[in-house]
């Protein structure tokens, strides 16, 4: 499990987030969602240590891990961001195949052929020798989604993961997550794909201005949103 304790995170003197506690338990998808600038991104990047947290705690499987190095913790967790950050001159494989390798250790020959079955499962066998910038922004995208797989990691962190594609590539990268989710994954899901959150999701959590305003189930959320904040931004975006 994954578990938020009072997190409060801070650029300079300003706290863009306040006291977030949240629970995720083990092969569940929590989807967060929100207006611009609510401290969506910030959140994910409290959970896997890009910024360190002024306050409070984060738990995975029970322990904190604000005690281990925040290298040792991105082995645990895989993070998916809206620009896919692929490496230009290596292939799709290579991609894939590099952080196994070189960051786990991992014989070259055994990540590759990790790297040939994480590309599979994403549906990009046929695909593994192209470079990123011969494949489209979907494909290059479950490369990226491949590549955080690869890793075996414990949770999964989404940050708006199709925000920069075509409309008629988002569809096949959220069949992926759906996918993802159904085999047991646990994830984090920033996200403007409200039909997404409601089909898939186990948990919802609305935030605004820093603070969670409300967590529930998709029926709670979005069929009875308790805050005026909450329906004033089902109403904007629904
Ligand atoms: P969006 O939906 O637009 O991605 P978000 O919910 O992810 O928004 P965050 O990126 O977490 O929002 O930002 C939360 C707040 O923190 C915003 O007010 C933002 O301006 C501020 N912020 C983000 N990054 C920095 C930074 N590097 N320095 C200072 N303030 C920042
Ligand atoms: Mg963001």
């Amino acid at each position: 499990s994954l578990e938020l304790r009072n997190l409060t995170l801070a650029y300079g003197p300003i706290e863009v987030l306040r006291n977030v506690s949240l629970s995720i338990e083990p092969g569940t998808t929590t989807c967060i969602i929100g207006p611009s600038g609510s401290g969506k991104s910030t959140l994910l990047r409290g959970i896997n240590r890009l910024h360190e947290p002024k306050n409070g705690d984060v738990l995975l499987a029970g322990r904190s891990v604000l005690k281990d190095k925040p290298d040792a913790l991105r082995l645990r967790i895989g993070m998916v961001f809206q620009h896919f950050n692929l490496f230009p001159d290596h292939s799709a494989l290579e991609n894939v195949a590099l952080a196994p390798w070189k960051v786990k250790g991992r014989p070259k020959a055994e990540a590759m052929e990790i790297a040939r079955q994480r590309l599979a499962e994403v549906g990009l066998a046929q695909r593994a020798d192209h470079r990123p910038r011969d494949l489209s922004g979907g494909q290059q995208q479950r490369v990226a989604i491949a590549r955080a797989l690869a890793m075996e990691p414990e949770v999964m962190l989404f940050d708006e993961a199709t925000s920069a594609l075509d409309p008629e590539l988002v569809k096949g990268v959220l069949t992926l997550m759906a996918e993802l989710c159904q085999r047991g994954m646990t994830m984090v899901v920033v996200t403007h794909e409200m039909g997404f959150a409601r089909r898939v999701a186990d948990q919802v959590v609305f935030m605004d201005e820093g603070e969670i305003v409300e967590a529930g189930t998709p029926e709670q959320i979005f069929e009875r949103p308790q805050s005026a904040r909450l329906q004033r931004f089902l109403s904007e975006v629904l």
